[in-house]
């Protein structure tokens, strides 16, 4: 079969046709987009309701008082590579038979190749009452750029009593970011001179405080020094902002209770998955991520279709730094499969998390697939505490997420 009999001219009721067509325009869509460009790719669409991008590894910072939520957030036509269309528009259904997506506005538009980045989606109504005590002053989320200031603030009105942080189920984006803004927190109090008579609570669904061992240990001594409680197997369901106090259910030796924790305060973050209108469709895998091969990012049934970021089915840490990773293999491949070849590229499943342990510390976990530490700097022990990190999350990785990655450099 040539591409031209997969790739029909004309498709009935399609308004626009594109070689390549890109949805989201987050830290996947904008990599895969620069390098598509830089490659000499014309024709590149990319569909993107927002018109902000946002670099959402600051808002941990944000929360903690660090950095101003604004530089965390730019334009989004001022990171669009140049010679990009932009529909300013929602993806609402994909067809991969036909070669088409549905917009909420634009009617449907037609691509020979489509990558699919369209994030994950924060399910803030999976918790009965969160949206309600969001409201409330003592409730905040640094998962949204609206709410990440408010994690601040309540930090700062706290007096002292239950500081409490949960986690939902994994898969989430930056997993460790639940944890991060716990320590940080108990950092703040313990330099406000309140940590005593404080209790910092960290419940999770989790079963550990991190998958791979390694870097877990770490995290447990920084545990023992706040003496923080940390509840493992405890999944928020409640949240009642009236009496303050949140209920989970959890899971101990088999079997399930409820447990109800009061607060003073609360940092939560809602259970995530795969975005409403990727699940319902036919690019989904089993629990509703889009199922591509892990190492090639080349969907498991349409050739002609690539997807990277926090919405795939690749069992990897979902982070900007798998992005970053990800992006020039699935560049690679899809341009191989343009020109008739087979994809040949490989990820292999790097994740990074620069897990803010203090306001001065940070443990670099980076892994991949295997669940083996791949250290960027061989010769630097990542599996400890280290100073030297707390540049690399506020200027270093930024500044290569700006100047490198969405310019398609590094
Ligand atoms: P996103 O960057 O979220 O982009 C998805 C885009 O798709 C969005 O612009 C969205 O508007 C668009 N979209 C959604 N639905 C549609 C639709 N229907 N049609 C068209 N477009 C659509 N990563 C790290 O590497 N290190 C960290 O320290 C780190 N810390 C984090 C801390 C927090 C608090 C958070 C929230 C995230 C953190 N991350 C971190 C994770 C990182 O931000 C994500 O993994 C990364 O942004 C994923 O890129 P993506 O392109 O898949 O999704």
């Amino acid at each position: 079969m040539t591409s031209k009999d997969l790739f029909p001219a004309h498709v009935e009721g399609v308004v626009h046709r594109h070689r390549v067509l890109i949805i989201g325009g987050g830290a996947g869509g904008i990599c895969v987009a620069a390098r598509l460009r830089r490659a000499g790719v014309h024709d590149v669409a990319l569909v993107e309701p927002s018109p902000t991008h946002y670099y959402q590894p600051l808002w941990t910072l944000v929360g903690a008082g660090v950095v101003e939520r604004e530089i965390s957030a730019r334009p989004m036509k001022k990171v669009l590579p140049r010679g990009v269309r932009w529909f300013r528009d929602r993806v609402v259904a994909i067809d991969p038979d036909a070669n088409t997506v549905s917009t909420e506005s634009s009617g449907d538009l037609a691509y020979d190749f489509l990558v699919a980045a369209p994030g994950l989606q924060l399910d803030w109504k999976g918790v009965e009452g969160l949206e309600a005590a969001l409201e409330t002053p003592w409730v905040a989320s640094n998962y949204h750029y609206d709410l990440a200031p408010r994690t601040w603030q309540m930090l700062e009105c706290f007096r002292g009593g239950t500081a409490l942080f949960t986690c939902p189920h994994m898969p989430i984006k930056c997993a460790g970011a639940p944890q991060k803004i716990a320590y940080l927190a108990a950092d703040r109090l313990r330099r406000r001179g309140i940590l005593d008579s404080s209790k910092v609570v960290f419940a999770t669904a989790t079963p550990s405080i991190f998958g791979v061992d390694e870097f877990a240990r770490p995290l447990e001594a920084v545990i023992e020094r706040y003496a923080m409680d940390v509840r493992y197997g405890h999944v928020l369901k409640r949240v009642d902002p009236v009496v303050r106090e949140a209920t989970f259910e959890a899971e101990s030796g088999g079997e399930t209770k409820t447990v109800t924790i009061p607060y003073d305060i609360l940092h939560a973050v809602p259970p995530q998955s795969a975005p409403d209108f990727v699940k319902r469709g036919p690019i989904a895998g089993p629990q509703g991520w889009i199922d591509v091969d892990k190492h090639t990012l080349q969907h498991t049934r349409w050739s002609n279709v690539f997807a990277l970021g926090d919405a795939t089915n690749t069992p990897n840490a979902k982070t900007a730094a798998a992005v970053r990773k990800q992006a020039p293999v699935l560049v690679r491949n899809l341009l191989s499969v343009m020109a008739g070849r087979e994809p040949a590229a490989f990820y292999n499943g790097y994740g990074a998390c620069p897990l803010t342990t203090s306001y001065r510390q940070i443990v670099l976990a980076e892994f991949d697939y295997s669940g083996q530490p791949t250290p960027t700097f061989p010769f630097i022990d990542t599996t400890r505490e280290r100073v030297d990190f707390g540049l690399l999350k506020r200027r270093v990785l930024p500044a290569l997420y700006w100047q490198g990655m969405l310019k398609g450099r590094a």
